[in-house]
């Protein structure tokens, strides 16, 4: 098994598989960067095997060879058409067309929807009218790591399968077979960030969150100067997770207070720590927030905050009241 962290719900499925009782649609959830989807495909490929062992589809058989090229009759993958769009009615309605079919090869047909909560309203209905009527000899997978975004009315018909992320030390022993090296107190900065999911951690680590985190130094440095264009600024921060930049300054500014610095400067930092946790519970509480205008403010907030301190020079005591 590719991914440890699969094994629960892989058994949990071999059991269900071996007592007959498959629920038509899955609700399979967890965070993002579990590889949730690889197990939803791993379990389509199972139940369209036409020779499965007990433990895992057997890969020879003409079914498990279709499958592999992407080309199975009986299988059907749904995901938007672009990267970070929705998935469109007409898709579902394509979905419910083939479904009125009878399976080609498998006994079985499978139907995986991935990311589930990106259907939009209507294609979230259209789906609905099918998970009513289920049709028999079917499996039907949705894979979301943002659940509460889907209809309680979808989410009320599929049995939930929820991926817990691994312990922290089935991560390390990971991302060290992976070749990604990741020192203990760098994991332990990234493991909230990703959720504890193994793959995210991967892709932080790899893919700029050092290269991010140096950037945020230099950024909170020119803010605190009152030397940044907020504009500007919020423009180039505009790619990233705004929970990703709060978290990584939020442990900058914590490690420029183990630095021991001033009075006056420690009661500056413990502000600016203020606006970083508001700003995270403000994004945290809603899926439909102002990026700009929140990341604009907070910039504003951290030069008024600087400020303040430059001009008074003020002790502790008094920022503190
Ligand atoms: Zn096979």
């Amino acid at each position: 098994m590719q991914y440890p962290w699969h094994k629960p719900l892989w058994q949990q499925f071999l059991k269900v598989w071996q007592q007959q009782r498959l629920p038509h649609a899955i609700l399979m959830t967890g965070a993002k960067g579990l590889a949730k989807t690889d197990l939803a495909l791993a379990i389509a490929q199972y139940s369209l095997c036409l020779k499965p062992t007990e433990l895992t589809a057997c890969g020879q058989c003409h079914s498990c060879q279709l499958f592999s090229a992407g080309a199975h009759p009986d299988h059907l993958l749904i995901e938007p058409e672009e990267a970070g769009k929705t998935i469109k009615i007409d898709q579902i309605r394509a979905l419910k067309d083939k479904q009125s079919l009878t399976p080609n090869i498998s006994a079985w047909k499978t139907v995986v929807i991935h990311p589930a909560h990106k259907m939009t309203t209507s294609a979230s209905n259209s789906l609905l009218k099918l998970l009513e009527e289920p049709p028999a000899q079917t499996l039907l997978i949705l894979v979301s790591s943002q659940p509460q975004q889907l209809p309680v009315t979808i989410r009320s018909r599929c049995q939930l399968w929820p991926m817990q992320s691994p312990e922290n030390n089935v991560t390390e022993n990971w991302l060290k077979q992976q070749g990604t090296d990741i020192s203990t107190s760098q994991l332990a900065i990234l493991h909230p960030l990703a959720k504890g999911a193994p793959l995210m951690l991967q892709q932080l680590q790899e893919n700029g969150v050092n290269v991010l985190s140096e950037q945020l130094q230099q950024d909170l440095q020119l803010l605190m100067q009152g030397k940044a264009n907020p504009v500007q600024m919020t423009a180039s921060w505009q790619p990233y997770d705004l929970l990703t930049v709060m978290h990584i300054l939020f442990y900058e500014v914590k490690n420029q207070l183990t630095l021991q610095p001033n009075a006056a400067e420690a009661g500056m930092l413990w502000q600016i720590i203020d606006c970083i946790q508001s700003t995270i519970k403000l994004v945290s509480s809603s899926n439909n927030y102002n990026k700009t205008l929140i990341t604009e403010d907070f910039m504003v907030a951290v030069m008024r905050i600087s400020r303040s301190g430059q001009i008074e020079k003020a002790p502790l005591s008094r920022v503190s009241l």
